[in-house]
Parts: C-alpha cells; sequence; structure tokens
C-alpha cells in the first residue's frame, strides 16, 4: 500500500497510520471519493503517489546503529521466513509517534504479497509463504523502508 501527498499541502495519508473515522490499513484507492484533505481540504484528486524511497543499506560496507535497528535480518526455516526487527543490541523502539508501520514480503515488482502491521515484537513469522521470490522490506514512520538482508 502505497502512500500518498497532498499536492496543495504536502500532507501525507498514509495508510499504515490509524486517522479518525477511517481504519488503519485502508488503501487510498479506496478511501471515499468525497474523502478531502484532512490538513487543508483539498479533494482527493489532487493526491499523488508518495515515492517509496529504500535504503539500501546492503551496499554500504558500514552499518550504523540506527541503520541495524531499522533491518529487518531474515532467515528461512523450514517453510516459514523468521524476521527479526533490528540486531539484539540495536532493537527498534516502539513509541507513540517512532515505530515501524509495516513488515512485510514483496515480490521483485514491489507487488505486495503479505504484511503485518504494527508489530508488537522483534521477532514475527510468515508461515508458509509458499513463493521462493521476494524482498522483505520493513518500513519505518520517520527513517522510510529498508530493505531486508538474509542470514545465512
Ligand atoms: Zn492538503
Ligand atoms: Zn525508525
Amino acid at each position: 500500500m502505497q502512500k500518498f501527498t497532498c499536492t496543495a499541502c504536502s500532507y501525507i495519508y498514509n495508510p499504515f497510520v490509524w486517522e479518525e473515522d477511517i481504519p488503519s490499513g485502508t488503501a487510498f484507492e479506496y478511501l471515499d471519493e468525497s474523502w478531502i484533505c484532512p490538513h487543508c481540504g483539498e479533494d482527493k484528486d489532487s493526491f499523488i503517489e508518495t515515492p517509496i524511497n529504500i535504503q539500501d543499506i546492503s551496499r554500504s560496507g558500514i552499518i550504523t546503529e540506527q541503520e541495524s535497528s531499522h533491518i529487518p535480518f531474515y532467515k528461512e526455516q523450514g517453510d516459514s521466513i523468521v524476521i527479526q526487527i533490528g540486531t539484539d543490541d540495536t532493537p527498534h523502539e516502539i513509541e507513540e509517534n517512532h515505530f515501524i508501520e509495516y513488515v512485510g514480503l514483496f515480490e521483485t515488482d514491489g507487488e505486495i504479497i503479505e504484511l503485518k502491521l504494527q508489530p508488537e515484537e522483534d521477532t514475527l513469522i510468515f508461515e508458509n509463504p509458499g513463493f521462493d521470490e521476494y524482498e522483505v522490506r520493513l518500513s519505518c514512520n520517520i527513517h522510510g523502508v529498508y530493505r531486508g538482508i538474509k542470514i545465512e
């Protein structure tokens, strides 16, 4: 699910954050046509897709403490994919204003295969996803989207 930005005021509609009167996880496409920007009142047509900016940590040699707290490390365990958010020493905080929006499995073309919203734990399991090619991504509401790094 994409975030959408209001071209008039730069407000970002984020389906992973709960808004008044709209259940979290509601894709922009499913918002009522009469929905307006809660910040400036512009109509739905004024919104454009917010580009996803993925932080490609696996290519940079050195990983900072802040980066390592955002990486969804993963390994395959039988038919399941086990994900750990951050390292043991650098878990990601779960705070009211700073949290993980989702951890998901994406196909290489960006299609979402499976998504877990606002995980409460550092460790998550995708049971039997039933495909071989995927990319693990994590989105932090402040720091953006990070790719997973596989643990061999
Ligand atoms: Zn607006
Ligand atoms: Zn963060």
